[in-house]
């Protein structure tokens, strides 16, 4: 399936994050021997055991919810952190990409699913956030897009209609902030049952684990 998935992909330029979650380093080798480089987990303990025992090539994505103390075991190594949701913890990834003397790359997550979760920002939360950060210079963090996660659904009009939002939130502020920014350019969306819609979407980057790793 992993074949299969990596060239529909890449016929249509779709970064493929391969979510190792639960599965065993064997299993991501499998994978790195194809070519797959990057890698997404969500919790921190996991990815740094797994940072330590693999390949140093890999690109290690955090794609599940960060807790302030628990940004400095990631810090030396993460390339990018997919879960930023609050002002405080932009800070705190940004002083410790500057302990490590290192930018780190963070997507905002966005909370566009009718279901009820505690993660995730609402477009005026994500202003008030970058007005506050857009006073100073960084040069050790760089937001460049947006993240989120669609509804656990089979209906795929509810789900289709959370990613045109997500678009939509990513278009505002790429226009309102980040309009001189190029790396402002990465949209997150799409999970193995959905990734097809995310894609159509505007999707520029798709996170797929059980589909190309078997069921959890
Ligand atoms: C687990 C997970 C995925 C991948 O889910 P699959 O349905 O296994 O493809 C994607 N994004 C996040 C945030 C996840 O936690």
């Amino acid at each position: 399936m992993y074949d299969q998935i990596a060239s529909e992909l890449k016929a249509c330029h779709v970064k493929l994050i391969a979510v190792s979650k639960t599965k065993s380093p064997e299993q991501i080798l499998v994978l790195y021997e194809k070519g797959q480089r990057a890698f997404g987990e969500n919790k921190v303990q996991e990815l740094v055991s797994k940072y330590e025992i693999l390949p140093k090539d890999i690109e290690w994505h955090l794609i599940g919810h960060l807790q302030k103390n628990k940004v400095k075991y990631i810090a030396p190594f993460v390339k990018m952190i997919h879960s930023v949701d609050n002002a405080e913890l932009l800070q705190i990834i940004e002083k410790e990409a500057i302990k490590n003397n290192r930018t780190i790359d963070i997507l905002l997550q966005f909370y566009i699913a009718t279901e009820d979760t505690k993660f995730g920002l609402d477009i005026k939360e994500a202003i008030e956030l970058l007005k506050i950060f857009n006073f100073s210079n960084h040069e050790n963090i760089r937001i460049c897009g947006v993240m989120g996660m669609a509804s656990f659904t089979d209906d795929t009009n509810n789900v289709r209609q959370e990613f045109k939002n997500l678009k939509n939130i990513f278009s505002e502020l790429k226009s309102r902030y980040f309009s001189d920014k190029a790396y402002f350019k990465e949209i997150s969306m799409g999970m193995s049952g959905d990734y097809r819609i995310a894609i159509e979407e505007g999707a520029t980057t798709v996170r797929i684990g059980s589909l190309i790793f078997g069921g959890r």
